[in-house]
């Protein structure tokens, strides 16, 4: 049976930011329709986050990308400055914009402290 949502999300699995993931999720995409991709460092794979896109995509004809990496990921380890998450975040909206023109891409930043910033 075919079977839609709006989005796909895609963010770090650092415990310490689900619940303030969570919350934002609630306040800011309509309740449940949404997939949920959880990768170690967010877009840090950007193959790995292709991948799960296509297959949201292909099997929810979502028409939404929301990307969100965050501060002190333990992936990017030194490397990880703001402006380096921001690089990655647009390289990997570029990329998915590439090979889905259809989907809208959103991206942000979250601090530790709960606070996203829409990059
Ligand atoms: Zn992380």
């Amino acid at each position: 049976m075919p079977h839609k949502c709006e989005a796909i999300v895609v963010h770090c699995m650092d415990y310490r930011l689900q619940s303030f993931i969570n919350q934002w999720l609630e306040a800011n995409l309509a309740k449940g329709s949404y997939d949920r991709a959880v990768m170690a460092g967010g877009v840090y794979d950007i193959y790995d986050v292709i991948r799960q896109v296509d297959i949201a995509a292909r099997l929810h004809g979502i028409s939404k990308v929301v990307l969100i990496n965050h501060e002190d990921c333990g992936m990017y380890g030194m490397s990880g400055t703001e402006e380096r998450h921001e690089e990655d975040l647009s390289k990997a909206e570029e990329k998915i914009k590439r090979l889905f023109s259809h989907l809208e891409v959103d991206t942000y930043y979250l601090n530790l402290d709960g606070m996203f910033e829409h990059k």
